[in-house]
């Protein structure tokens, strides 16, 4: 009886492998007709994965080329942060095999969505696995308009227990603001990416070990790439010697880290019912930082941006966090690439001056 059973195992588990090459859906000889559908599907076709943002849909679609499908579940063009889950999303998550999310809290919606999509076979890679996550650096300048709660969170960054209840609020939900426990933004770190694109490739191998070599070689190819951007980012930077910033998203902190880039100040920008009283406040508490370069986001015009601007007479440079783009990816090269140089004219523009 044992041996039986032994056998019937050994065989479920070959006639896959013999059927791997074939592309129709065969129909394979089993103990019951439901778990021979369930091994046809499993198996003979590609492994069904989902990315939640931008940047792990890049880095996953780089490792698995043509041998996955890759889906991404926060389309371009929606804000990351304040995200709820749609019943789209639920069905996706229902129908994949694995998802790949970036963690560090930046996916906090996902846990009643995977709850709701009743997968029981979904694998979850976490991406930033083992990558120690950096506090804030610098402060954070509230507009007067502003509620006192978030100036009382700055030390500590907020535990984000509360994003249910206000993942309504317009200014919230316009400009994300929120400095998390954990800054999720990693990937914007090329050294980071490359420890992220080693998970993803490590957890689609374990999913589908089949398709191994294929993982490994894509991989090997993109962490290359990583690699001579760490380069130039290290090149280029190293000569400018005041690289202080003030940015309006907590996006770069992995970045400067990784630089030596001086980050001074975070400053919010709320789009709303912001008076011209509180736009002089945040301008004169940027003022005393003193810094050579203002970061924006792309897209992002308000008139607390155009006064720091005229009154700090510093140019607003824009730098990208990949939370939006194409669905590419040597986007993310194309993006960073243009990151650099635009740091490389803020500092250069705030040397001669
Ligand atoms: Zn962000």
């Amino acid at each position: 009886m044992v041996s039986t059973l032994h056998r019937l195992a050994i065989a479920l588990l070959l006639l896959p492998l013999f059927a791997a090459g074939c592309t129709s859906t065969q129909q394979f000889p089993s103990v019951s007709d439901q778990s021979a559908s369930e091994n046809a599907a499993s198996t003979t076709e590609k492994l069904d994965v989902v990315a939640t943002v931008l940047p792990m849909y890049l880095f996953t679609k780089a490792v698995a080329g043509d041998a996955a499908n890759v889906e991404i579940l926060i389309k371009p063009g929606t804000e990351v942060h304040e995200y709820q889950s749609t019943p789209q999303d639920v069905q996706a998550i229902a129908q994949a095999d694995v998802i790949v999310e970036n963690g560090l809290g930046l996916e906090e919606f996902l846990d009643s969505t995977i709850e709701n999509a009743q997968n029981s076979n979904l694998i979850i890679i976490d991406a930033s696995e083992d990558i120690n996550p950096v506090g804030e650096i610098g402060d954070v300048v509230y507009p007067a308009g502003e509620d006192a709660e978030h100036a009382e969170d700055n030390a500590g960054g907020e535990t984000h227990a509360d994003s249910d209840a206000h993942a309504n609020d317009d200014a919230h939900a316009a400009n994300d603001t929120h400095t998390h426990a954990e800054n999720p933004h990693v990937w914007l770190d090329p050294i980071l990416a490359i420890q992220q694109v080693e998970n993803i490739r490590d957890g689609l191998i374990a999913v589908d070990p089949s398709n191994k070599t294929t993982y490994e070689a894509n991989a090997a190819a993109y962490i290359q790439e990583l690699q001579n951007l760490d380069q130039q980012f290290q090149t280029t930077l190293q000569s400018f010697s005041d690289r202080t910033f003030i940015t309006f998203h907590d996006a770069f902190p992995y970045l400067a880290k990784r630089y030596n880039l001086d980050q001074k100040a975070i400053v919010a920008i709320p789009e709303d019912s912001l008076t011209p009283g509180d736009v002089q406040k945040t301008v004169e508490a940027v003022k005393q930082f003193n810094v050579t370069a203002l970061f924006s986001e792309p897209g992002v015009d308000n008139k607390l941006l155009s006064s720091l601007s005229q009154d700090l007479n510093l140019q607003v440079k824009t730098l990208d966090s990949l939370e939006s783009g194409a669905l590419e990816p040597q986007y993310y090269f194309t993006v960073m690439q243009q990151n650099l140089r635009t740091l490389e004219e803020a500092f250069k523009g705030g040397s001669s001056n």
